[in-house]
């Protein structure tokens, strides 16, 4: 945990395949969080860009060692919000499942389909959260305000980016079969990746704004340049993409606004269903970032033990009697 009054950073930058740091930083502080779900996929980075502090996360960690169903994607969320983020610019590596979408273009989704079947969406629950249920709006996954922003960004760099999308996440880490691609295909999805749905629920549940850039590194094997193409082109086409990101995230920076009016600042104001004097200690302590501000980490005074109090002199009243009566 950091300690009380040191820096903290309202932006956070996840970055993909392919983006493993941010050039550009100053002041910068790395930092080794521990979160109640375990540490996250790397050192948090800390530094200024531009005059705004900004945390870095690498997804993959450092090396690109962790593959997209072993990310710690709970750790990584938490570690961010401890840090007082409030709005995830992610970068992500994706395929294409439309001819019109075309490597080395740029798609800011604003839709995700999760196909994925061995993540922990959640921090409620389990183990880490026992005894608390939360249903967070998940109809708009995306912030329209952040994806504004990076699309105004991207055009202001010398970019194609198409607005909009859905983005289909797999689990991986095998890409997709011919038979899947083209089933995808009728499912109307736009592009093909397999990290980003758990992240922005995640990023959903703890009220911080998320906005994915879809860097476009080739086509989906449904395509039939897909055989073709060779690992140097999409290694070719990979590295000018992250070039352009790094250009996108610094221009998107200067446009963020000072407070948030988006929903997504509240997210958990109505979701939580249990109780709140019915949510274990523990798990309100483990939590209490994401809870703080709709509950206390400690619980009021339980009324029963206002209640047994009250009682112990009816009590002995009540054996007064009894033993005057044996007497
Ligand atoms: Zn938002």
């Amino acid at each position: 945990m950091m300690k009380k009054g040191s820096t903290h950073a309202k932006v956070g930058i996840i970055g993909g395949s392919g983006l493993y740091e941010i050039e550009g930083l100053s002041n910068i502080k790395e930092y080794n969080p521990t979160t109640p779900y375990g540490r996250p996929s790397s050192p948090v980075v800390l530094g200024k860009l531009d005059n705004m502090w900004v945390a870095f996360l690498s997804r993959h960690g450092q090396g690109h060692r962790i593959a997209p169903s072993d990310i710690n994607y709970r750790a990584n969320i938490f570690a961010l919000k401890q840090l007082g983020v409030e709005w995830i610019l992610s970068v992500s590596a994706v395929g294409s499942m439309r001819e019109d979408i075309q490597p080395g273009q740029v798609v800011i989704p604003d839709q995700f389909f999760d196909h994925t079947r061995h993540r922990i969406n959640t921090f409620f629950g389990g183990d880490v959260a026992p005894g608390i249920v939360a249903h967070v709006g998940f109809a708009d996954p995306v912030c329209h305000d952040l994806a504004r922003i990076l699309v105004g960004a991207c055009g202001s760099q010398d970019v194609i980016v198409h607005r909009g999308g859905t983005y289909l996440c797999i689990e991986g880490p095998q890409f997709s079969s011919k038979g899947e691609s083209r089933i995808y295909r009728r499912w109307g999805v736009d592009v093909i990746g397999m990290t980003n749905a758990p992240e922005a629920k995640l990023a959903r549940e703890a009220e911080i704004c998320y906005s994915t850039m879809a860097m476009v590194t080739d086509y989906d094997c449904w395509h039939e340049t897909h055989e073709s193409v060779t690992v140097e082109a999409i290694l070719e086409t990979l590295h000018r993409n992250v070039e352009r990101a790094k250009q996108i995230i610094r221009e998107a920076l200067t446009s963020l606004p000072i407070d948030r009016s988006c929903l997504c600042e509240s997210a958990l104001k109505t979701a939580l269903v249990t109780p709140h004097h019915m949510i274990p200690v523990t798990t309100r302590r483990r939590l209490a970032p994401l809870l703080e501000r709709y509950i206390e980490s400690q619980p009021p005074p339980r009324p029963q033990r206002a209640k047994r109090t009250a009682k112990l002199p009816q009590r002995r009243l009540a054996l007064v009697p009894k033993s005057h009566g044996r007497k």
